[in-house]
C-alpha cells in the first residue's frame, strides 16, 4: 500500500537533509565561526544548494509525483499523503522554471552586493551601493519574467515569500489600514507626554538579561531539549528538525527592550517549528507554512502576550527581583506603559506596534514600484525621504537612517518585506480567535500558565506545517481571510487605555 510514496518521501527526505545541512551550516557561519573561514563556507554552501537543487529538478522528482498522485487517487486533500504531492508538485513547478545560470547569477550579484550595502550604509553613501541594486532589482526583474505572474511581475516575486497572495491584495489590505494607522498616531503624538519609557535606558547586566529571558520563553513553552539559543549580530532562528531548533539573540547593556522582546519574538518562530507533527519533519512540509504566518507566531508572543498587561502582572515581579536597583520602585503601570510607548522613528526594527507596519508599506511601495520600473534604483532616496515625511512627519537625516538601513535588497529578498506586515495583522486575528474558544487565555497568562495558548496554536497551526498556504490556513482557523479590523481594533484598545485618548 502506497508504495510510490514512501519511495518519493524517501527521494524527498534526501533533498530535505542537504538543505538542513545548509542551515547547520548557515547556523554555524552566524554564530560561531571566524571571519576567516567565510571563503570555504560560501563554497560549501554553494555546493550543497546545486546538489539539493539538481535532485529536486531531476526526472525522478517528477516521475514520483506523478505516480504517487496516480496511486493516491481519491485520498483526502488535508492528508499527510494528498498534501505532500500538491505542495511538492508546486515547489517543484516554480523550482524548474529557474534556469541554473539566473540562479548563479543571482547568488553571486547577492554575495558581492553584500558586503557593498555594508560599507555604504557606514559610509552613509548611496551612490555606492546603486549600481550593485540595480543588478539585482534587473535580476529580480528577469526571475519575476521566468516565473510568470497573473498579473504584475512583483506577484512572482511575491509568490516566493507568500504562496497564493497578490500584489492587488497586499495593496488592498495596507490601502484599508494605512489612514487608521496614520489617525492613530497623529492622536498618540497629541497625547504623547502620557507615557515615559526612559526606566528602560539603564544599564542592564547582560547574565541577568540572559537568565530572565530565558525564564520567560522557557515558561512560554519553548522546549530547551529540543532546542537552543546562542549570540548573533541579527538575531533568526532556524530549525535543522523539529527537534532541534535553535534561536539566536543579542544583547545591549544599556536597553532592556532587545535581548528581552527579541528572545520572546524567535522563541514564537522557534515553538512553530517545534510544533510541527512528527510525521511531516525531514520532509517538503516540515516547517511554517508561509513568513507571514511564522511572523504572526513570533509577533504573537513578543507583542499580544509579551507587551500586554496580564502578562507583566504575572512577569513584572521577576524582573524587579533581577534588577532591583533599575526597577525596584516601578509600578505595573508605569512599566506597561513604557514598554509599549509609540514614538515615530526612522528605524523599523526599533519601531512599536502603531508605526510599525507604515516602515512596511513603505517599502512595499517603492520595492513594487522598482520591479514595475516605475521607480528608478538611483532616485530611491529621494522616494523614499518624501514618503517617510508624508507617512511620519519627520524626514530621515541620512541614507543610513533611511533608505540603506535594511539588509533585505543587498540580499536578492525583494517581495518578503509585506510578510511582516501581514503577520501583525495575522497575530490579532489568530489570538482572537484562540480567546473565543478558551476565554481564560488572558486569565491564564496573568498567573504565568501559556499551555492554554500554545496548545490551541499547536493544534490549529503548527502540527499542519506546510500543508495549507497562508490563505487556507486562516480560513480554515477563522473563517475567513486575512483582513486588518481585528490588528486595528486591537491597537485602538490598547493605546486608548495607554495614552488616555
Ligand atoms: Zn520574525
Amino acid at each position: 500500500m502506497a508504495e510510490q510514496y514512501q519511495v518519493l518521501l524517501r527521494h524527498l527526505r534526501d533533498i530535505t537533509n542537504l538543505n538542513r545541512a545548509s542551515a547547520v551550516l548557515d547556523w554555524d557561519q552566524q554564530t560561531q565561526m571566524p571571519p576567516g573561514g567565510a571563503a570555504a563556507r560560501a563554497s560549501q554552501l554553494a555546493t550543497l544548494a546545486r546538489i539539493s537543487h539538481e535532485l529536486f529538478t531531476g526526472e525522478t522528482t517528477a516521475r514520483l509525483l506523478e505516480d504517487t498522485a496516480h496511486e493516491l487517487d481519491g485520498a483526502a486533500y488535508d492528508s499527510d499523503e494528498m498534501s505532500m504531492v500538491r505542495v511538492t508538485q508546486l515547489d517543484y513547478e516554480e523550482a524548474v522554471k529557474l534556469p541554473a545560470d539566473h540562479v548563479a547569477a543571482v547568488s553571486e550579484a547577492t554575495s558581492l552586493a553584500h558586503a557593498v550595502w555594508a560599507k555604504a550604509r557606514q559610509d552613509n553613501h548611496f551612490q555606492s551601493f546603486q549600481s550593485a541594486l540595480e543588478r539585482i532589482v534587473d535580476l529580480m526583474i528577469q526571475r519575476a519574467d521566468y516565473l510568470g505572474y497573473p498579473d504584475q511581475p512583483y506577484d512572482a516575486l511575491l509568490n516566493g515569500y507568500e504562496r497564493g497572495i497578490t500584489t492587488a491584495q497586499v495593496k488592498q489590505i495596507f490601502d484599508v489600514h494605512k489612514p487608521e494607522l496614520v489617525a492613530l498616531i497623529a492622536t498618540i503624538r497629541e497625547h504623547a507626554n502620557q507615557v515615559d519609557d526612559s526606566i528602560l535606558h539603564q544599564p542592564f547586566d547582560i547574565d541577568k538579561q540572559r537568565d530572565f529571558a530565558l525564564d520567560i520563553v522557557k515558561g512560554f513553552g519553548f522546549d530547551f531539549e529540543r532546542g537552543r539559543q546562542d549570540l548573533s549580530v541579527h538575531p533568526f532562528a532556524t530549525h535543522f528538525s523539529n527537534n532541534d531548533v535553535r534561536l539566536t539573540t543579542r544583547f545591549l547593556s544599556d536597553f532592556l527592550n532587545p535581548a528581552l522582546f527579541g528572545m520572546m519574538h524567535e522563541a514564537g518562530h522557534g515553538m512553530y517549528e517545534q510544533g510541527v507533527a512528527a510525521a511531516l519533519d525531514g520532509t517538503p512540509l516540515g516547517g511554517g507554512t508561509s513568513l507571514g504566518v511564522h511572523e504572526s507566531q513570533s509577533r504573537l508572543w513578543e507583542n499580544i502576550v509579551g507587551r500586554s498587561k496580564p502578562f507583566w502582572n504575572w512577569a513584572l515581579p521577576q524582573l524587579k527581583a533581577a534588577f532591583p536597583t533599575q526597577l525596584g520602585n516601578v509600578d505595573l503601570d508605569t512599566f506597561y506603559k513604557a514598554i509599549n510607548v509609540v514614538k515615530p522613528s526612522f528605524i523599523r526594527v526599533e519601531a512599536d506596534e502603531a508605526t510599525y507596519n507604515l516602515h512596511i508599506m513603505l517599502r512595499f511601495e517603492l520595492e513594487s514600484a522598482m520591479i514595475a520600473g516605475k521607480v528608478k534604483v538611483a532616485d530611491l532616496p529621494e522616494e523614499w525621504n518624501e514618503r517617510f515625511e508624508a507617512f511620519f512627519g519627520i524626514t530621515p537625516p541620512s541614507d543610513k537612517m533611511g533608505v540603506l538601513q535594511d539588509i533585505h535588497w543587498s540580499m536578492g529578498l525583494i517581495g518578503y518585506f509585506p510578510t511582516y506586515a501581514l503577520g501583525n495583522l495575522l497575530s490579532a486575528q489568530y489570538y482572537n480567535k484562540a480567546i473565543q474558544d478558551h476565554p481564560s487565555i488572558p486569565s491564564d497568562i496573568a498567573n504565568g500558565k501559556f499551555d492554554t495558548l500554545l496548545s490551541w496554536l499547536q493544534t490549529n497551526i503548527h502540527q499542519h506545517g506546510r500543508k495549507f498556504n497562508a490563505d487556507e490556513l486562516t480560513r480554515r482557523i477563522t473563517g475567513e481571510s486575512i483582513q486588518s479590523r481585528d490588528y486595528i481594533a486591537y491597537l485602538q484598545r490598547k493605546y486608548s487605555e495607554i495614552y488616555g485618548i
